[in-house]
């Protein structure tokens, strides 16, 4: 299908929007067959540059060449006649067609009536034949309109690769999506490698990359920092590059010293998720959470708020026991949850940056049966100002703020709400490098404040920078506590993962 597919090249790519230099000679490449990631901090100039290929917009110098000819792509039709097709970060899909419709869009099988109709059986079988292929449950004949964001994601995607016949650009395409289904994703990915397509891949992920990468270029401020194979660079220097500081600077010392317990667990149990669970979380420390996917790192975090209870075992919160089933209880106890899904379970995507912020702790701003709109919006300044939100407008519709600032928003909720202990399930999962900073700082404003932080974590690094003791769980168990200052990533991983016939053998 695709016998001949050589490689494509951008080179010296530049571009200003309305005098600000987006893009400075920027070059980048994909080849047959080969995995292009690009990584850089928001606003680094990744999806303009890929708006570029894709014909989106026209660069102000600098060229695009296929088979070593110059092409000029004026409009996305140009670059899809040269088999370039792109799956944008914001969704580009009809909203009131279906799913079928929407792979198809523009390509119709066509019926053989006189009419010319569109052949909407064929189309729909076609659609379910590929779905089915790439492993998305989904109903060609629903309307996209109806259709969650991950399942809008999986329609985006599919469409794509049913235009591309050269190259596919995916920009930040698993944000929205679950672990399995990136996984399907991935076998995607591969498979369209092995078909010959060239594939540049967008994502802050590293660990992500890691299972795809075969090329590797790193953008900052608009110009091109690094480019080389994959694995040449460890994961700090690719961070380090991103974001052109050191690491000390991403992870700001804190001088604390850790004060009375604020939460206690003891044997905390739930059938077929964990097991015989205890320690204990101080005023003005960081217990970091490590574990494999699947451990019960999440589900021991719901326990604790109440909202997947546990079956067997005591939280004390302050010394005084919670009888925790329902998380309003928790919350009016200080205890907060930052959820890993936070767009689906956290936030209220249609409503106010101050709305939100107020949200677990309305009561407070209801005087005579009337909420007071002014403290409200008082209050959203405060907490805008504390941890730094931004745009800095208590009326931002929080569907529109990055990722960052959306879990900062979050993290605000719960210091409005007097919580004195957070539980943070992945709270920088998809923010890139720079909000991930600043997350870190708010998280150590929250210690100063003599709360307690309860972090789980799949990023490595970020658990050793952040936390002060990090808690090992495999399989629904605590295995080990590590002094964060005193261990390594590969100790960590080690415990995390050990096989359970090596266990057998070095517990004898
Ligand atoms: P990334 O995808 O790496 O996060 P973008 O390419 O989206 O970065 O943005 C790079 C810079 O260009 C940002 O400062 C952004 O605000 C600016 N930018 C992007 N698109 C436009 C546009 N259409 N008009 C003006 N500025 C833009
Ligand atoms: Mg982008």
């Amino acid at each position: 299908m695709f016998s001949h597919s050589p490689a494509l090249s951008m080179r010296g790519i530049t571009k200003s929007f309305a005098g600000n230099v987006v893009l400075a000679g920027v070059s980048l490449s994909a080849a047959a067959g080969e995995v292009h990631a690009l990584v850089g901090e928001n606003g680094a100039g990744k999806s303009t540059l890929m708006k570029i290929l894709a014909g989106v917009y026209q660069p102000d110098a600098g060229e695009i060449l296929i088979d070593d000819r110059a092409v000029r792509f004026l409009r996305p039709a140009d670059a899809l006649a040269h088999g370039i097709a792109m799956i944008y970060q914001e969704l580009s899909l009809a909203p009131h067609m279906t799913v079928a419709e929407n792979i198809f869009l523009g390509r119709e099988p066509l019926s053989f009536s006189p009419l010319g109709l569109i052949n909407a059986r064929e189309m729909n079988e076609r659609a379910k034949r590929l779905l089915d292929d790439y492993g998305f449950k989904l109903n060609p004949r629903s309307r996209v309109v109806r259709l969650s964001a991950a399942d809008r994601q999986l329609v985006e995607i599919t469409r794509a690769t049913v235009e591309a016949k050269r190259v596919i650009v995916m920009d930040e395409p698993t944000s929205s999506l679950t672990a399995h289904e990136v996984e399907e994703l991935f076998q995607l990915i591969r498979n369209l490698k092995s078909r010959g397509l060239g594939v540049i891949y967008i994502s802050h992920r590293l660990e992500e990359l890691e299972a795809i990468a075969d090329r590797l270029t790193i953008l900052r401020d608009g110009r091109e920092v690094y480019t080389g194979a994959w694995g040449e660079i460890s994961s700090d220097e690719i961070i380090r590059h991103m974001a052109g500081r050191e690491l000390t600077e991403i992870f700001p010392q804190r001088s604390h010293d850790a004060g009375e317990a604020r939460l206690r667990v003891e044997r905390l149990t739930r059938a077929g998720k964990f097991s015989d669970v205890s320690f204990s979380a101080h005023a003005g420390e960081v217990v970091g959470i490590a574990g494999l996917a699947g451990a019960g790192r999440t589900e021991l975090v719901e326990a604790i708020f109440g909202a997947n209870p546990a079956d067997s075992g005591e939280i004390y919160l302050n010394g005084s026991r919670l009888d925790v089933k329902q998380p309003a209880r928790a919350v009016k106890r200080g205890l907060g949850l930052l959820t890993e899904d936070r767009k689906r379970t956290g936030l209220c995507l249609n409503q106010s940056l101050d709305k939100n912020l107020t949200l677990a702790n309305v009561r407070a701003l209801v005087k005579n049966l009337w909420l007071e709109r002014r403290r409200e919006r008082a209050v959203a300044r405060e907490y805008i100002e504390k941890l730094h939100i931004r745009p800095p407008d208590p009326d931002k519709l929080v569907g529109r703020m990055s990722g960052g600032n959306q879990q900062k928003v979050l993290l605000a909720r719960w210091l409005f709400a007097n919580s004195q202990v957070f539980l943070l399930d992945e709270p920088t999962r998809g923010v890139d490098v720079a909000a991930r900073s600043e997350i870190y700082r708010a998280i150590n404003r929250l210690i100063e404040s003599g709360a307690a932080v309860v972090m789980v974590s799949s990023d490595l690094p970020e658990l050793l920078g952040m936390a002060d003791r990090i808690l090992v769980m495999r399989r629904g168990r605590l295995v080990v506590e590590l002094k964060a200052r005193e261990t390594t990533q590969e100790e960590v991983l080690k415990y995390a993962a050990v096989e359970e016939s090596v266990e057998l053998g070095s517990a004898a």
